[in-house]
């Protein structure tokens, strides 16, 4: 194992930023990366990384061999998560809508993510993990730009998650650090799962495991688990994904976990009215199909997002 700043840069103030990377591996052999934090608010990469980073910490002390090469960047945004803001804290930047970055002094999260992105487009595979926000929870899936589906899909099949999302790119999306890993030629899965400043540890789980059986595919590892992943995922695309939005507001308790499947007219929950103690509107599912996506903010206003379902 060695933790090592692959990149630094002087805030105007002279504070140092750094780029932190913890990399296993001989060097000869594929080279995976997981990235997480490009998104202060989103915490389950930490968890990912650092069950990752025991679990092969504990797997080089024990003389097995790890060929080619891990590397874990788990705070890909240290001032936003530092601050705990999604954002890059001085003039609310998203960093990933910066890539492929800009040279020079175009802005301090432009020339972050060019770093990162230059960093980042040597290797064979790489995942991103992102965690929802604060006011949806996600069931762990990948989510793949139809236009990267091929080089992408089969390993989004290995990860061990619940959901395939593919969709088309909006054009913001040509700004993200996966866009341009993937047109750069290197595949790369997004991962989304859980809720934003929270960890949920048996949706980490379940990814941790797909990391290994991706490791495992890549002649990384061999036999670290004791049996591939068999996990068929269900595939979402713009033909069944369905969306189910409020009509009142009021605040929101739900009933049915993520990950779970629904039929027509079952509850998803209920929009309540803490003055008079009245239900305002239960939250029904109008399709057959698998709930990928439920509310977790409890305070609605009418039109907002309270579930995906994907139509089976
Ligand atoms: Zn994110």
């Amino acid at each position: 194992m060695n933790v090592r700043e692959f990149y630094r840069m002087k805030t105007p103030l002279q504070e140092k930023l750094g780029l932190f990377e913890t990399t296993f591996g001989d060097g000869r052999g594929k080279r995976f990366a997981l990235v997480s934090g490009l998104h202060g608010d989103e915490l389950d990469g930490l968890y990912l990384s650092y069950r990752l980073a025991k679990f092969l910490r504990a797997w080089e002390d024990s003389g097995k061999p790890i060929r080619g090469q891990v590397s874990l960047i788990p705070v890909a945004n240290p001032l936003a998560t530092a601050a705990a803001e999604r954002f890059w804290p001085f003039g609310q930047i998203d960093v990933n809508r910066c890539f492929p970055g800009r040279a020079g002094d175009e802005g301090a999260p432009f020339v972050w993510a060019g770093a990162l992105f230059e960093h980042l487009k040597t290797f064979d595979l790489a995942m991103d993990v992102h965690s929802s926000n604060l006011f949806l929870r996600e069931c762990p899936q990948v989510r793949v730009v139809e236009k990267f589906r091929e080089a992408v899909e089969p390993y989004a099949g290995q990860a061990n998650v619940d959901v395939v999302w593919i969709h088309d790119a909006p054009t913001v999306i040509e700004t993200t650090l996966s866009y341009n890993l993937n047109a750069a030629g290197v595949p790369t899965l997004v991962v989304e799962m859980g809720v934003g400043y929270r960890i949920q540890t048996q949706f980490v789980d379940a990814v941790f495991r797909g990391v290994l059986n991706l490791l495992m595919n890549l002649n990384i590892l061999s036999d670290a688990l004791d049996e591939p992943v068999k996990k068929k995922a269900i595939y979402a695309t713009e033909r069944n994904v369905r969306y189910l939005n409020s009509d009142s507001g009021g605040f929101f308790v739900p009933e049915a976990q993520v990950g779970s499947t629904v039929r027509s007219g079952d509850r998803v929950g209920e929009i309540l009215n803490a003055l008079t103690g009245e239900v305002k509107e239960p939250v029904v599912s109008k399709w057959d199909g698998y709930l990928f996506t439920v509310r977790a903010h409890p305070i609605v206003y009418p039109g907002s997002l309270m579930a995906r379902i994907i139509e089976t």
